[in-house]
């Protein structure tokens, strides 16, 4: 493609050029939504973010290493991030008994609450598609997991702990149906994680039989 998505004689014409700037609309409107809700409580758009993550992940996860990687960030900058938030008494660190230099970030009692609340910032995107039909709500499901996919392979995001990048996770010859090793069941549409706790990252060159339905 050598036009922009984005010079209008081209996306009048096409629809992946209108769907690309949907996209970026919608990625605009997460950050006005986000930043309204950080301003309420005086902290910054990534401050949030990085309480909301904290909020919903395991331990091994609430460490700078992961947290630079997760927002694609140095781990100064995260390091930053974190000494603010600790400031303002939303976090403390747990040192590790066995390396003093390593620590597990927690939030607060009062962390954890101003997260319960700024947490609920996208429910204005999620209204429309609470009206959807169950069915274009599984197809728009799986649309988006494959861009995921697709920008995870392409090393534009980083982390990813969706099925589809899972090495527990296997699909028939078309895609049309997903199955979870560790879970030793078929998933359906509605089952298939974008964050999964028990995901393993797959080897990018391993060779896996598809499942057999
Ligand atoms: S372990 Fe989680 S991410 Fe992996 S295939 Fe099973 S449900 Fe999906």
């Amino acid at each position: 493609m050598s036009t922009s998505d984005f010079d209008l004689k081209q996306q009048n014409n096409s629809i992946e050029s209108k769907i690309v700037a949907s996209l970026e609309r919608i990625s605009q409107a997460f950050r006005v939504l986000l930043w309204q809700e950080s301003k309420k409580f005086s902290l910054s758009p990534i401050q949030v973010q990085v309480m909301i993550f904290l909020l919903h992940h395991s331990e091994e996860k609430r460490k700078v290493s992961y947290l630079a990687d997760e927002f694609n960030m140095t781990k100064a900058t995260i390091s930053d991030t974190i000494k603010t938030l600790e400031q303002k008494n939303l976090i403390k660190k747990d040192y590790l008994l066995n390396d003093t230099r390593s620590y597990i970030i927690n939030l607060t009692k009062k962390g954890e609450a101003i997260t319960d609340k700024v947490s609920l910032f996208t429910k204005e995107i999620r209204t429309p598609i609470n009206n959807l039909h169950q069915e274009d709500k599984e197809n728009l499901l799986l649309s988006l997991l494959n861009i995921i996919r697709h920008l995870n392979k392409s090393e534009v995001i980083t982390v990813q702990r969706m099925c589809m990048s899972c090495a527990y996770y296997q699909s028939s010859d078309k895609g049309q149906k997903h199955f979870c090793k560790l879970l030793n069941q078929e998933l359906q549409v509605t089952d298939l994680r974008i964050d999964c706790p028990e995901h393993e990252m797959k080897k990018q060159n391993l060779n896996v039989n598809p499942y057999t339905f």
